[in-house]
């Protein structure tokens, strides 16, 4: 065990929407907390465009200015932001300890918000040709690339339909490939997405490769059609993966208790609660069910709350 320097009131891991929420709770209580920011400051809204369901924005509200507004917000009220992206922890003793990189951060309360990143598909040339190349998932940071040309959307989810929808904006056809022969999106966003004269959905067909690695360049996608087997190449020169999340959850869950998704598993009765005291979850990493910015900021909120009266308790 490392010796302390100095300790935290609270080191709040992650600033998507429960990350920064919990921030805005934890400084305006006169905690001065400790915020690292990971590889996506800001978390997925950043890479959403308008946000039309956040309560208070009857216009809808740009994610990457929601997200710019909560953290001006949390460094109002005294929130420190520092990079650092935390590799492992051991919460066995008190203080709390953080590895980022070649730092050992202490606290006495830790706010885990951590989010998902986008789950990825594994066929072959989707990794040698992602970023910059033709394969992404976000139709808000690169559809603008795509002016005129034909794309694809993997994915039958409300993610998938609102990317399709999205890349309309610029793609002159976007094919909707899915599995399965209707979107499990929601009925509003499937209705969108299915009766958009640009948008060809793709039914019963399963990505199979990549076209293009040789080049450089995405030159297709090649499917195949689940139930005859037939395969075929749709010639898009841009594939916008969405499949999903996987939560970022790795270094604590040796730990915390996550279920078989990955997602941590909070203790009975409670949202936020883990199996370590003093010790919060909020989120997209623990939950799997809802997912929504707001839903995300209530568990930050209430992670807030749950570590102030801990420290208080036990702190003094
Ligand atoms: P999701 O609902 O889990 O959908 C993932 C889709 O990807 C499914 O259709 C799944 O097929 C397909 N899939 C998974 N692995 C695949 C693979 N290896 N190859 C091909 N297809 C694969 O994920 P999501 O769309 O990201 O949505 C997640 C949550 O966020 C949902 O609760 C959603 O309602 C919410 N959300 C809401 C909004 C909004 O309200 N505006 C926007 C985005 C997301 P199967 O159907 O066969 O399983």
């Amino acid at each position: 065990m490392s010796t302390p320097t100095s300790v935290e009131n609270v080191v709040i891991v992650g600033t998507g929407c429960a990350g920064l929420t919990a921030a805005i709770y934890t400084a305006r209580a006169g905690l001065a907390p400790l915020v690292l920011e990971g590889p996506l400051p800001g978390g997925q809204l950043t890479t959403t465009s308008e946000v039309e369901n956040f309560p208070g924005f009857p216009a809808g509200v740009d994610g990457f200015q929601l997200m710019q507004n909560l953290r001006e917000q949390a460094a109002k009220f005294g929130a420190r932001f520092e990079q650092a992206l935390v590799t492992s922890v051991d919460f066995t003793a008190l203080p709390r300890q953080l590895v980022a990189g070649d730092r050992t951060l202490f606290a006495k309360t830790v706010i885990i918000a951590t989010g998902a990143s986008p789950r990825m598909t594994g066929i072959p040339g989707e990794k040698e040709l992602y970023g910059g190349k033709g394969v992404t998932t976000c139709a808000t940071c690169d559809g603008a690339f795509y002016k005129k040309m034909e794309v694809a959307v993997i994915g039958g989810g409300d993610s998938a339909a609102e990317e399709a929808l999205f890349l309309t904006r610029f793609a002159s056809k976007v094919y909707l490939v899915h599995r399965r022969d209707s979107l499990r999106a929601s009925k509003i966003m499937a209705e969108r997405a299915t009766s958009h004269p640009k948008i060809q959905c793709v039914w019963d067909s399963a990505p199979v490769a990549v076209e293009g690695v040789a080049a450089g360049a995405v030159s297709g996608l090649k499917i195949r059609h689940v139930r005859t087997g037939a395969e075929s190449v749709l010639p898009v020169k841009g594939i916008f993966v969405a499949i999903g999340h996987v939560p970022n959850t790795a270094p604590f869950a040796s730990v915390l208790d996550t279920d078989e998704g990955g997602y941590f598993r909070p203790a009975v009765g409670t949202q936020i609660r883990t199996n370590v005291p003093g010790v919060y979850v909020a989120g997209d990493c623990a939950d799997h069910v809802y997912r929504q910015a707001i839903t995300a900021a209530g568990m930050g909120c209430a992670a807030a709350i749950e570590a102030e009266r801990w420290l208080a308790e036990h702190c003094g």
